[in-house]
């Protein structure tokens, strides 16, 4: 280990409290990745070594790393306007961007709030839906339904929401009204999971201010997938009932899945969609929660209906200015069907590796390639750690979620970097069940 990179690891370890991560472990027996650069689908760390990025940076760079053309719109930006409030002020590029984020999303989504990551844009959404009956004749619904495994972000707001246990233990007496109903991923039938949140909705619509769910896919409970059936049935069932559907698609958003949004799969639109992640370009912090022209008008009227929330970095001109590169790209590059064209291949290797010793399921969709370990399931299994090590070893970077093993890698990766990943993948858990 070179000079430089010990000390860049002895001041983390001294002084980074990282994100979902066990310190003491951390501290006693990690050797981080130390990441020196990047590009396209690809990290390099002070070592010179490099590492295919199998889950696009935490999900984030749907485009890759420092891909020249948000590149170039970031530093075109910079020279002009970096930070422009949206507080009795505007700007072009928010004015932009809102326009053509508008223009690609699903029907009858009209007005854009900004905020800056997906816990933020899913807490606005929380709280448009609160006011919006609170000041609409809806007084009572307060409550919101989301499904089991789900997972929508940090703030206390939305971690409300969650339904991964651990994370949301230590909140547990604080937390706002939330109703957890069966989640309709894999082996429970959607139909059965589908009469809960029927049942349920239908009985207390009177409190439910909103129905949130990650659309397909529930990604961070470890690449659930369900059917779109159930979209389309959850969406007919918010109708009837006059209960807002907002749909996170923080994760499975810009192609992830084969489509520009999850819910194209179903059909459905939602009354409140949450942008992030992709949306980002992975360059600044940056998300939009869109809404229907009945919320938007639901706050018209008197000063006191208003919408009093707003980030300091709301819209912010540097990130709005990536994020229209990064819809101009989508379009002009077909990015989306990219996806399309290479998502049978991670569909054959991890259905292929559904015969390796030690794995118990696998699954796919659109970018997104899971299998589940065996060794018992859950956030804080070991095994999908070992997996990531061996990977490592083999130059891939594959942070497991528990015991599932995943890759979500860039959405422009190569067919060739797809086919070395997706080998990695499986020699490195080869290796793990046979050791
Ligand atoms: C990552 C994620 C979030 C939170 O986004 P941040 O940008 O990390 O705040 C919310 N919802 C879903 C579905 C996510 O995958």
């Amino acid at each position: 280990m070179s000079d430089e990179r010990s000390r860049i690891v002895a001041l983390d370890k001294r002084r980074i409290w990282h994100p979902y991560t066990p310190m003491d472990d951390y501290r006693a027996r990690v050797d981080p990745l130390v990441v020196a650069g990047a590009k396209g689908s690809w990290l390099f760390d002070l070592d010179g070594r490099r590492y295919l990025d199998g889950n696009a940076s935490w999900w984030v760079c749907a485009l890759g790393h420092n891909h020249p053309r948000l590149v170039a719109a970031l530093k075109r930006q910079a020279d002009t306007l970096c930070h422009s409030s949206l507080a009795g002020a505007t700007h072009e590029g928010a004015a932009l961007l809102a326009e053509a984020l508008c223009q690609v999303a699903p029907d009858g989504l009209e007005h854009v709030f900004f905020s800056d990551d997906g816990s933020t844009a899913v807490e606005v959404a929380m709280k448009l839906a609160l006011q919006y009956w609170a000041q609409n004749g809806r007084p009572s619904r307060r409550r919101f339904v989301a499904l089991d495994g789900a997972f929508h972000g940090e703030t206390l707001g939305v971690t409300a929401l969650g339904g991964v246990e651990v994370f949301r233990r230590p909140f547990a007496g604080v937390l706002l009204d939330c109703v957890h109903v069966p989640s309709p991923a894999e082996d429970r039938a959607y139909e059965r999971a589908f009469e809960a949140i029927d049942r349920i909705v239908r009985r207390d619509s009177d409190e439910i201010a909103a129905v949130v769910l990650e659309p397909l896919v529930q990604g961070a409970s470890g690449m659930q997938i369900y059917e779109p059936a159930y979209l389309r049935a959850v969406r007919t069932l918010c109708d009837t009932c006059d209960v807002f559907l907002v749909a996170d698609e923080v994760f499975t958003g810009y192609g992830r899945t084969g489509v520009m949004w999850a819910c194209q799969h179903g059909g459905v639109s939602p009354d409140l969609l949450c942008t992030a992640k992709g949306f980002s370009g992975g360059m600044l912090p940056m998300a939009a929660t869109l809404t229907t022209s009945r919320i938007f008008e639901g706050f018209l009227g008197t000063p006191e209906r208003a919408f009093y929330y707003g980030h300091s970095f709301c819209g912010n001109p540097l990130g709005a200015a990536v994020a229209r590169e990064v819809l101009r790209i989508y379009e002009e590059d077909k990015v989306v069907e990219g996806v399309r064209a290479r998502a049978p291949r991670i569909a054959k290797a991890f259905a292929e590796m559904a015969d390796l010793p030690g794995v118990v399921r696998t699954r796919a969709l659109g970018m997104v390639g899971a299998l589940d370990l065996e060794g018992g399931a859950g956030y804080l299994a070991g095994a999908g750690w070992r997996v990531y090590e061996e990977a490592r070893r083999r130059g891939a970077y594959l942070r497991p979620l528990g015991n599932v093993v995943y890759v979500a890698p860039p959405l422009i990766i190569s067919d060739e970097d797809l086919m070395l990943l997706l080998s990695i993948v499986r020699e490195s858990v080869a290796a793990v069940a046979t050791r």
